[in-house]
């Protein structure tokens, strides 16, 4: 593969647009840092996790092979604190988010990653990377058996985050305002800017906590990505990639502790894609605007129709989700599978219709078995410009159209088309499947659900509550609005 059809891509480190190839010249290696699994994921992480899933799409089939690794955050915290709420074993509960993880990707077309890695299966190599940063005296046991990384003794800290602009730093290098979630437990610590690698054993932690060189506890949450990193692809590799809000303190973090142990650049490269924003507010749970995609389900959109959403923005800028933008995905997935149907019946050798043919090119042959869909391509190895993509992939699907209405495209030419039309949807990991139609509630939900609301005119709350719990238990959700309730399924929990 030459340079000219390499992907490019915005570096946050160097701040520029650069070439994306593997160090070995062979197979690319990308570390994604992966869920948290305490819940289902939210539309937010979905982006993140799709707009990976594209940009390993396009080195594939730009002709470099991937090594795709991304972990599992299976102890901190909230997976601690939420396992003991529910009086289940951390093992158990993480399991089950695991899976409804993994069915959310499949439905997204998310491709699986070749590894994926838990951090309670990797506290060996966890404690390992730990016990060679004390050697190296980058880091020391406190007190209580805590280690903290001393982050005095790496000069090049705050680099990624640019934390010597900010000016908004007290000690040496903490920003004043650092929320970091591991951080949020504090232990005693030198500087305020060092960060843990170890946590010693507390009360609250319960049976969670292992044995170690300082005492029983549990590893901090910036290690396991080190370690895994490390573990499965080597002391440098590729790409790392995360969302926006993992620059700091994670990431830095793991420059910092992986750098200083093995003396090598971590990542070459850092691809951090923007946050997604719900009707142009902060997604949050207090917000109530915080939805999954079953959620989404429930109003009636396929994945698919989530999936054009979400990667219809570029990576680089936060994106507004709106129920519109569901309605005008779901059309545009129309069209592109009326497209589909034309050329099937143009050239009915291409394959069957209503489905992707899956045989790709030669890797490497990417852009020559593109035909009119080129600028399409063009713009996903141009700093993966999904948007700028769908745009030509529309500009490109019209003057096909039209030359199958003017009768001027030969089946053989059709064919041709149709084959690159596939192409950039495999690109996209866009499927063309027939959407579900919204469900509807039966009689006697609605029944239950008018009673609800008439019970709320009234002031009966607590009649209201029930009514509500009620209609959960049969499987429906109701949400209120301005001019009356709505009524959407309910999606099964894992094992609930
Ligand atoms: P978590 O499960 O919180 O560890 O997050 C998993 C991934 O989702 C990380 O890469 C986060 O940076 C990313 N993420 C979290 N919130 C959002 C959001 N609102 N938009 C896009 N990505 C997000
Ligand atoms: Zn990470």
């Amino acid at each position: 593969m030459s340079d000219a059809h390499a992907p490019r891509l915005f570096d946050s480190l160097s701040r520029e647009v650069r070439t994306v190839a593997p160090a070995d010249g062979k197979t690319l290696r990308l570390y994604c840092c992966g869920p948290t699994v305490y819940g289902p994921a939210h539309v937010g992480n979905l982006r993140t996790f799709l707009l990976q899933d594209v940009f390993r799409r396009v080195v594939e089939l730009s002709g470099t092979p991937t090594l795709h690794v991304r972990n599992l955050t299976d102890v901190d915290d909230k997976t601690i604190r939420q396992s003991q709420a529910e009086g289940v074993p951390l093992s158990e509960f993480t399991a089950r988010w695991t899976a409804r993880m993994h069915a959310d990707a499949g439905a997204l077309n998310i491709l699986p990653p070749h590894h994926e890695p838990g951090a309670v299966a990797h506290i060996p190599h966890q404690i390992q990377l730990i016990q060679r940063l004390v050697e190296a005296r980058h880091a020391y046991v406190a007190q209580d058996g805590s280690v903290y990384f001393d982050v005095s003794s790496f000069p090049q800290y705050g680099r990624l985050s640019r934390l010597a602009d900010r000016q908004i730093t007290t000690g040496q290098h903490a920003p004043a305002t650092e929320t970091d979630r591991e951080e949020a437990d504090e232990y005693a610590r030198d500087s305020a800017a060092d960060f843990a690698l170890w946590k010693a054993r507390k009360p609250e932690d319960g049976p969670n906590f292992w044995p170690s060189p300082w005492g029983d506890g549990r590893p901090g949450w910036h290690i396991e990505c080190s370690a895994m990193s490390i573990e499965y692809l080597g002391d440098t590799f590729d790409v790392h990639s995360g969302g926006v809000d993992l620059i700091f303190p994670h990431h830095e973090n793991e420059i910092a502790q992986s750098e200083a142990a093995t003396g090598c650049t971590f990542a070459r490269h850092w691809f951090h894609i923007a946050h997604l924003m719900v009707e142009d507010r902060k997604m949050s749970k207090s917000l109530g605007n915080l939805f999954t995609l079953d959620d989404v389900r429930g109003r009636g959109f396929s994945p698919e129709t989530l999936r054009y959403v979400l990667i219809s923005g570029h990576y680089r800028q936060p994106l507004n989700f709106t129920w519109d933008s569901l309605a005008a995905a779901r059309s545009a997935l129309a069209r592109i599978a009326k497209l589909d149907e034309a050329l099937a019946a143009v050239a009915p050798d291409s394959g069957p219709r209503g489905c992707l043919s899956t045989t790709l090119l030669p890797l490497g042959d990417a852009r020559h078995g593109m035909a009119s869909f080129a600028p399409a391509w063009d713009a996903l190895l141009d700093d993966l410009n999904t948007p700028a993509a769908l745009g030509r992939l529309f500009t490109a699907a019209a003057e096909v159209e039209s030359r199958i209405r003017s009768g001027e495209l030969p089946p053989g030419q059709a064919g041709a088309e149709r084959g690159a039309l596939h192409r950039i949807l495999f690109a996209l990991g866009l499927r063309l499947v027939a959407e579900e139609p919204p469900a509807q509630a039966p009689e006697n939900i609605r029944a239950l659900a008018e009673a609800r609301w008439n019970a709320k005119q009234s002031r009966d709350f607590k009649e209201a509550d029930r009514l509500r719990a009620e209609i959960e238990s049969r499987g429906w959700i109701v949400r209120d609005g301005k001019e009356g309730f709505e009524l959407n399924r309910k999606f099964p929990q894992p094992n609930a």
